[in-house]
């Protein structure tokens, strides 16, 4: 490829469905993408795969212990890649200077310092860890403004209204003549189950997803409709739109990924099959186009599109995300954190699924929304006080 620079990329989470899906791309344009630093959390046999298949120049792992087993295992292989461990060297990934874009694919609130780091650092972020977004939208935004940072949405709904929006949209939804963002959701597995059902329903098919294949944390959160919550505080942040002015749609193929409404009556959608790498490849060629290995779409045998309202009695925790969007302050980091908590104890057997949107509830219920969130720390302090009341809250309940 001639005249075109290279770009070197840390991938945060390259373990995971994302990271997998993001490898998945750059293999089939070794030209365009050279690895830098591969970063995961304690999937060592994935990782050594990845190392010796990318010869990154940095791996890191969750611990010292898993550190040294892959340095040992690479070095038996020849292969250089240096191995460092723990939330420094995830920090140091992400802001290294040959570094220019940091696909930010860790799950949940341990994905926040890294790729914060990148911000500060003034990388393109292509940002999967909603998470970050949701529980330090303000410090986070000011952080990517402040130094130049570059940020693409990866969830797919985002990419879809990011391609959706005009290209220069500055930020300012009534100077764009934009009425607002529908943002679909496939309703998850639990779209028709009765709902006097729903608090039998097991970790197992809460994480068999119709139309997507993610890791559990995510798949849950589509469960609960959670996942969507998350994703309209994250399109609040993404786009500077207000609350009132993004619509969930329960849209159950998928093929519609979100949509842009205008003040001249156009409604500018993105449309494919529900495949990662598409918003991936997207993202990490922008404003170029290149092959993701998607299917195209074949509207033939999609035949009929379907659209419904969702049903607020049904999925609590939608209310519960608006709501904390609506109380500002410290009302989403808490929501974030509270939903980390359910969520793992409900995947560990330890309360039901509907308990999920109760312990998020009490836990907003006891923290004050107008506590103040300035920084990193603030930030990481409010995340540990949702996480204790939402703790003795599943504590309270056994
Ligand atoms: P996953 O569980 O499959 O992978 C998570 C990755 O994060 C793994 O590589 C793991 O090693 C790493 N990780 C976990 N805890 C860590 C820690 N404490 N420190 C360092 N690394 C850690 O998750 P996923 O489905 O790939 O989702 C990743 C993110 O992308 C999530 O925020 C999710 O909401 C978002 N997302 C995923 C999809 C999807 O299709 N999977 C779609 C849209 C958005
Ligand atoms: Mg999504």
């Amino acid at each position: 490829m001639s005249g075109s620079k290279v770009q070197n990329l840390t991938i945060l989470g390259s373990t995971g469905s994302i990271g997998v899906n993001t490898l998945d791309v750059v293999r089939r344009h070794p030209q365009r993408y050279r690895l830098v630093a591969l970063c995961a959390h304690r999937q060592l046999d994935r990782l050594f795969e990845q190392c010796v298949e990318f010869r990154p120049c940095h791996a890191v792992l969750g611990d010292a212990v898993l550190a040294a087993e892959l340095a040992a295992r690479l070095a038996a292989v020849g292969c250089r890649t240096a191995v460092a461990y723990g939330p420094e060297a995830l920090l140091r990934a992400a802001a290294l200077p040959e570094v220019d874009t940091v696909m930010a694919a860790i799950v949940g609130a341990a994905g926040l310092p890294p790729t914060l780091a990148a911000a500060v650092a003034g990388k393109k972020i292509l940002l999967a860890n909603k998470e970050a977004l949701v529980m330090a939208g303000a410090v986070f935004m000011r952080a990517v403004r402040e130094n130049g940072a570059i940020l693409l949405p990866i969830d797919s709904e985002h990419n879809a209204i990011f391609q959706s929006l005009p290209g220069d949209y500055s930020g300012d939804i009534d100077d764009s003549g934009v009425l607002g963002l529908f943002l679909t959701a496939s309703g998850g597995p639990f779209r028709l189950t009765a709902v006097a059902d729903l608090d039998s329903v097991s970790p197992e098919q809460a994480c068999a997803h119709p139309n997507w294949v993610m890791g559990q944390k995510i798949s849950v959160d589509s469960a609960t409709m959670m996942n969507k919550g998350l994703e309209v505080i994250e399109a609040h942040w993404l786009f500077n739109v207000p609350a009132d002015k993004i619509e969930v749609v329960i849209h159950p193929e998928s093929v519609v990924h979100s949509l842009v409404r205008y003040a001249d009556g156009s409604v500018i959608a993105e449309l494919g099959n529900p495949d990662m790498r598409t918003p991936i490849a997207h993202a990490l060629a922008y404003p170029r186009r290149i092959a993701a290995g998607v299917e195209p779409l074949d509207l033939f045998k999609v035949a009929s599109l379907h659209f419904e309202r969702p049903d607020f009695g049904r999925f609590p925790c939608l209310a519960l995300a608006y709501r904390a969007l609506a109380d500002g302050g410290c009302a989403p980091t808490t929501l974030n954190a509270a939903n980390e908590v359910a969520v793992q104890a409900f995947l560990d057997r330890r309360i039901g699924f509907t308990t999920i949107p109760r312990i998020i509830a009490g836990a907003m219920d006891q923290l004050p929304a107008s506590r103040t969130l300035e920084s990193l720390a603030d930030v990481l302090a409010a995340d540990r006080a949702a996480r204790e009341a939402a703790e003795q809250l599943i504590v309270g309940r056994a």
